[in-house]
């Protein structure tokens, strides 16, 4: 397994793959890796000859500075996972490598109605700084696909918009998200839950689950689903930023006329911020 810091070995690496044909997925992640990212690499493997996985805490993408330092940062036992896993190449730039002339100068790509809502709206700047940073990685590693997790939802639409709008050429494909036996999605952040709250944290899938049988059973206006399901969010002790029943194609607010619907929600619990979804399909 190589592992490049510079865009220029990377793709010199790249460039000889290309001249033997073979294909090349591509995994982006933030490190700190689990059996989530893991099932994104076996499906990169899947499809493709060789598989690159970058590391890389994206600093355009934390609106809190805070929040940004204290992402938990494991390097070492990444790269044994991604050696153990038969991963092909670690790309792990730098801050500088990747804005050479810093961030506040740095051109941005924003996604106009998908980046302003749900997750967007309390987080000035988030989306832009993914677009921006998974757009960067595109052009650079020029791969046939590139996969993504269904468990960030909103920045699965976003890219595929992205992806779609501006050519790029590599084929953007989702992943599953990975739970714990409880239903609690896999993610870096639950770290910050203790031991007891990890347990209480399963609540946030069931009431997923609640709500999309109530779609299914039931007559009630999405109003007043939702309403029902921040309610009980709250009295479970989670401080809800959203849960919100939306339209798959663009993420816009969903009525009883429409069929494939996702539910996503966003809730503190503790020192962690949690997101999830479900996907409801009436048709
Ligand atoms: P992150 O390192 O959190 O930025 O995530 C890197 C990629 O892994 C993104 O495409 C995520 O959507 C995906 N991912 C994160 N958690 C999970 C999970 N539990 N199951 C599947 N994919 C995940």
């Amino acid at each position: 397994m190589h592992q490049f810091e510079q865009i220029s070995t990377l793709q010199t690496q790249v460039k000889k793959w290309r001249q033997q044909n073979k294909t090349i997925a591509f995994v982006p992640t933030m490190g700190n890796l689990h059996l989530g990212h893991l099932s994104l690499l076996e499906k990169a493997k899947q499809l493709a000859d060789k598989v690159i996985v970058s590391i890389f805490v994206n600093p355009l993408q934390f609106d809190d500075k805070a929040d940004l330092n204290a992402y938990p940062r494991t390097l070492d036992a990444d790269m044994t996972l991604l050696l153990d896993h038969d991963c092909d190449v670690v790309f792990t730039p730098s801050a500088n490598v990747m804005y050479p002339n810093g961030m506040d100068v740095h051109t941005t790509i924003s996604v106009p109605n998908m980046d302003d809502k749900l997750c967007g709206l309390n987080r000035p700047g988030h989306f832009d700084g993914v677009a921006t940073v998974v757009a960067k990685f595109l052009n650079i590693v020029q791969a046939d696909w590139a996969i993504f997790g269904e468990k960030d939802y909103q920045q699965l639409s976003l890219i595929n918009r992205m992806a779609t709008e501006l050519n790029l050429s590599t084929q953007i494909v989702s992943g599953p998200t990975l739970r714990e036996d409880n239903g609690l999605a896999m993610s870096s952040r639950n770290q910050y839950l203790t031991s007891e709250q990890r347990s209480h944290a399963a609540h946030l899938y069931r009431i997923l689950q609640d709500v999309k049988a109530r779609i299914e059973l039931s007559v009630d206006s999405f109003d007043l689903i939702q309403q029902q399901a921040m309610s009980a969010l709250t009295e479970l002790g989670f401080v809800a930023e959203y849960l919100d029943i939306r339209r798959t194609e663009d993420l816009d607010r969903a009525d009883r006329q429409d069929k494939s619907l996702v539910i996503l929600v966003a809730a503190r619990l503790g020192k962690a911020r949690l997101i999830d979804n479900i996907t409801c399909d009436l048709a």
